[in-house]
């Protein structure tokens, strides 16, 4: 339990990876290794087509199931896109938004995050808002700027009450599938200016209730020394998620 009483979590981001047969195989291994979850809650967010085949096999466990991303809209026509009321359905519990990878290749902006996370809210889902700063923003000395900016048009439009339904990752673009981790004082600092900032839209209460996970290269080897700074809530994880024995060694590091 982190200092403020919020239970660390730790997600498995797939990506665009598995077929069925695989996200089968996987979840399988996973849950066998995990055994009681413990203080650690656990999710994973496999690609919209092995959903039905992880969410039968995670039911009757406490491992959470999640999406990669979800359209704003209720329903009609966006060829392609899927809703937050279909997610919710197949038993989906979080969603991420805002992800780098989609802000990267998809020009998903500030804007659709925030709708994206409304109609999450409005299926009583758990966006997990994905904020984080280029390599070239770093150097120029904007990272506090740019992610604060990411952090409150994302959530600009939620009410107050459900200000703490929702999971903050903060995932420097440059520590994203590159093997390098930001140094814990970068990852405290940006995590202390989070938390800042959700206190002034949300007031302390609700600011103190939401989880800031860390995310970018995150290994068994490294797990253990970002788990243990007390403004880290536990973490996503891209990679090292599609290795049951990686991603159980990361979960164990989150248990302390
Ligand atoms: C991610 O995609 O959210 C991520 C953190 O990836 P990786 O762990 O591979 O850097």
């Amino acid at each position: 339990m982190s200092p403020g009483g919020r239970r660390p979590l730790v997600i498995g981001n797939w990506k665009m990876n598995l077929t069925e047969l695989w996200a089968a195989a996987l979840v399988e291994d996973l849950l066998r290794r995990l055994g009681d979850t413990g203080s650690v809650e656990i999710a994973v967010a496999p690609a919209f087509p092995c959903l039905h085949v992880v969410a039968e096999r995670v039911r009757a466990s406490s491992v959470r199931l999640g999406a990669q991303d979800v359209h704003w809209e209720e329903s009609g026509p966006w060829t392609g896109e899927v809703s937050s009321r279909m997610l919710s359905e197949m038993g989906v519990w979080f969603v991420l938004v805002g992800h780098s990878e989609r802000r990267t290749h998809f020009g998903e902006t500030d804007e659709r995050v925030q709708r994206k996370v409304e109609a999450l809210r409005r299926h009583s889902l758990v966006p997990v808002l994905c904020l984080g700063e280029t390599e070239h923003q770093r150097d120029e000395g904007r990272t506090l700027a740019v992610v604060e900016r990411q952090l409150r048009l994302g959530l600009g439009a939620l009410a107050v009450e459900t200000g703490a339904e929702v999971v903050i990752a903060y995932e420097p673009v440059w520590a994203i599938g590159t093997g390098r981790t930001a140094a814990p004082e970068q990852v405290g600092e940006v995590h202390r200016m989070i938390r800042e900032q959700l206190g002034s839209m949300f007031g302390p209460g609700v600011s103190g209730r939401v989880r800031i996970l860390y995310g970018g290269s995150i290994t068994p080897e490294n797990a253990s020394g970002l788990f243990a700074l007390d403004e880290v809530d536990g973490g996503l994880v891209g990679g090292a998620s599609l290795d049951a024995a990686k991603f159980t060694a990361i979960v164990g590091a989150a248990r302390g």
